[in-house]
């Protein structure tokens, strides 16, 4: 049966990555109500303004759904969805889910530096061994707990981590033509069950 991911659309960059799953042969679901969770084999909280993604949230009461969903299903959450994945966030205005035992600094690279692209070493994709990644207003992951696994970094710095069922990047993969991030994450809807913060 063909797989169905959900992508939270209250606000970002969402369409994009509906238009890479669909090219990969993915149901791709546009949520906008908790209750479109259900159906869903997989979810992705895209890139944004976290701040105002974290007011919505919370508005259409997205927070213990969203939680529970990341107990039993894969989660992959880009630049400002990696910063509402994380356990802590540097801004007080951004309250994060904690499915993800990593910390975040928002903006991090700095305001004259808002956007770059850069490719980076990234083995755990394959041939060829790098991404071209593209970072907007990026935030930084400054800490990382014992069970997460840093699969990219960049000036040794971790831009994608995993643990458990909990995808997150700091860069853009929606916005290149280079679907193996997100074939990557699809790979983890096929071995459900694993463990995140989410679960504790
Ligand atoms: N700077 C944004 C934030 O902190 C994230 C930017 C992005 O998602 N591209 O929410």
């Amino acid at each position: 049966m063909a797989k169905r991911i959900g992508i939270l659309a209250l606000q970002g960059d969402f369409a994009r990555h509906a238009a890479m799953l669909r090219m990969l042969g993915v149901e791709a679901v546009e949520i906008r109500g908790c209750e479109q969770l259900d159906d869903c084999d997989g979810l992705i909280l895209p890139g944004g303004e976290s701040t105002t993604l974290a007011k919505l949230m919370d508005k259409y009461r997205f927070y213990e759904p969203l939680r529970q969903f990341a107990r039993r299903r894969p989660l992959m959450g880009t630049c400002a969805g990696a910063i509402l994945a994380a356990a802590e966030v540097d801004d007080p205005r951004v309250k994060p889910l904690a499915l993800i035992d990593i910390s975040v600094q928002r903006n991090a690279y700095g305001r004259q530096v808002d956007s770059f692209i850069t490719e980076v070493a990234a083995p755990c994709l394959g041939q060829p061994p790098f991404f071209r990644a593209i970072f907007i207003r990026a935030p930084r992951i400054i800490g990382c707990g014992p069970e997460t696994e840093i699969l990219i970094s960049f000036q040794n710095q971790p831009v994608m981590v995993r643990q458990g069922n909990i995808l997150v990047l700091t860069f853009h993969p929606e916005l290149t033509a280079d679907p193996r991030i997100h074939h990557f994450f699809l790979g983890m809807t096929e071995k459900r069950e694993q463990p995140s913060l989410a679960g504790r």
